[in-house]
């Protein structure tokens, strides 16, 4: 769909935990052709690493949720200790977080960590920086050079690289900060191509979204290394999602971007969510699990379709696994266009719901009873796609509206008179019961 930039390619992992690569298009160092690999999802541990129990139990849950790589933070030595009990139990590959101390880098390629990521605001030293690639390099390990905008900002050659490179980009809203990043950019990859050292990947992060699109926009000129998007200290899920979604969905679509983490002041597991959504929103990868439709509901609705759209979002989380598209919509007086390709929906009508698998009716069930007999209805139908006996996306629903005086009983009339009470948070729409239903009327 989006064209991707082509890039070098790097491999992060093991035999043992599975093999991620990041980037491609660009052949390798033996001349041999790369092809871009899928866009990755990063989250990184929220507990400390020296725990290594809960440590390994976070990660597995991560990669549960299908993380394809996680970072841990190594800021003290206890920390890169545990790596040799948390790396040979956990199934991902592990990438070492190491700021200010580059010995926690050294300390952690010897315990078997997959990948380093440096921060040039925090390790600059260009003898312990060679170190650090000349241990990775033995190990045949990429190394990410991660640039934030809150750890350069205040390096003492501000004002010079102002100065020598902000003119560049004044037409940038963030002009100066985005040529500090460059030039930093610039001058620590030196050291590493004067050691002959390319596995690397790229990150230039900002709690500004703007600035997150600039940043890699520029970067993507002027390297080919594959780039690790994010936007940094993005907030609170519920701020932080549109932030970082603002800005990924900007650069990916252009074919900017070859691995993301989204950041949240929250579990990590809703950074892997929502980053797998958005990598399947934009077909970026393929899809696993549930694709649910819901409508938003408007003054049509007869049942509590927020509540109904929780549930069925919770349990088909859970059970389903093949990428089913599911609908759940408030009435059939749009439901139906709306719930397009769907291979499972329901229209809900009068506190009842009918039910279609792949255009054909299969049930009409009071309100009580729509959550368990669609889920029902999709595992059934999911067995039938497992065993070879369906296949997704093959029908659409194709429903007529029904007659007014239908078998949801909803009535044209109804829906016109019919007064909703006020929706209440946490509860969704309160229907009043209807006292005298009178068909015919539009
Ligand atoms: S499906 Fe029906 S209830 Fe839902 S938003 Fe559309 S018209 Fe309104």
């Amino acid at each position: 769909m989006f064209t991707r930039r082509p890039t070098r390619q790097i491999s992060v992992g093991d035999e043992r935990v599975g093999i991620v690569r990041i980037g491609g298009g660009v052949p390798d160092r033996a001349g041999n052709p790369t092809t871009a690999a899928p866009v990755s999802v990063q989250t990184m541990t929220a507990g400390y690493t020296h725990d290594v129990e809960k440590c390994i139990a976070e990660i597995h849950k991560l990669a549960a949720a299908g993380a394809d790589i996680v970072r841990v933070a190594v800021p003290e030595k206890k920390d890169t200790d545990a790596l040799r009990e948390i790396l040979p139990a956990v199934k991902v590959p592990i990438v070492a977080d190491v700021h200010f101390h580059f010995q926690r880098a050294l300390e952690a390629v010897d315990a078997g960590v997959h990948k380093i990521r440096l921060n040039p605001g925090n390790i600059s030293d260009r003898k312990q920086v060679i170190d650090v690639i000349q241990a990775c390099k033995a190990r045949n390990l990429p190394i990410r050079v991660g640039v934030n905008e809150g750890s350069i900002i205040e390096r003492k050659d501000k004002q010079k690289r102002q100065k020598e490179l902000g003119a560049v980009f004044s037409e940038h809203k963030h002009g100066y900060l985005l040529a500090i990043m460059i030039a930093k950019l610039e001058e620590y990859l030196d050291i590493f191509y004067e050691q002959d050292f390319y596995d690397i990947s790229i990150s230039a992060k900002s709690m500004d979204a703007a600035l997150v699109i600039d940043a890699y926009s520029e970067i993507s000129k002027r390297f080919d290394h594959p780039l690790h998007l994010g936007v940094t200290h993005a907030g609170p899920k519920e701020t932080g999602c549109i932030r970082s979604i603002a800005a990924l969905s900007g650069l990916l679509t252009r074919g900017i971007g070859d691995t993301i983490r989204i950041s949240y002041a929250n579990d990590p597991i809703y950074e892997v969510e929502d980053g797998l959504e958005l990598l399947w929103s934009l077909s970026l990868r393929e899809r696993k699990g549930v694709d649910l439709i819901a409508c938003p509901t408007c003054g049509r609705i007869q049942v509590d379709l927020f509540t109904l759209v929780q549930d069925v979002r919770k349990q088909l989380a859970a059970q389903v696994t093949v990428p089913m598209k599911v609908a759940v919509m408030g009435c059939i007086v749009n439901g139906p266009g709306e719930a397009e390709g769907a291979d499972v929906a329901v229209f809900a009508g009068d506190r009842r719901g009918i039910i279609y698998v792949q255009g054909e009716k299969v049930a009409n069930v009071p309100e009580p009873e729509i959550l368990e007999r669609l889920l029902a209805e999709c595992l059934a139908f999911q067995g039938r796609v497992l065993r070879g006996e369906a296949k997704l996306g093959e029908k659409k629903v194709d429903i007529v509206p029904p007659d007014p005086i239908g078998e949801l009983g909803s009535g044209w009339e109804k829906i016109a008179r019919e007064k909703l009470s006020t929706h209440s948070a946490g509860s969704g729409p309160r229907v009043t019961p209807p006292t005298q239903v009178t068909f015919g009327q539009t």
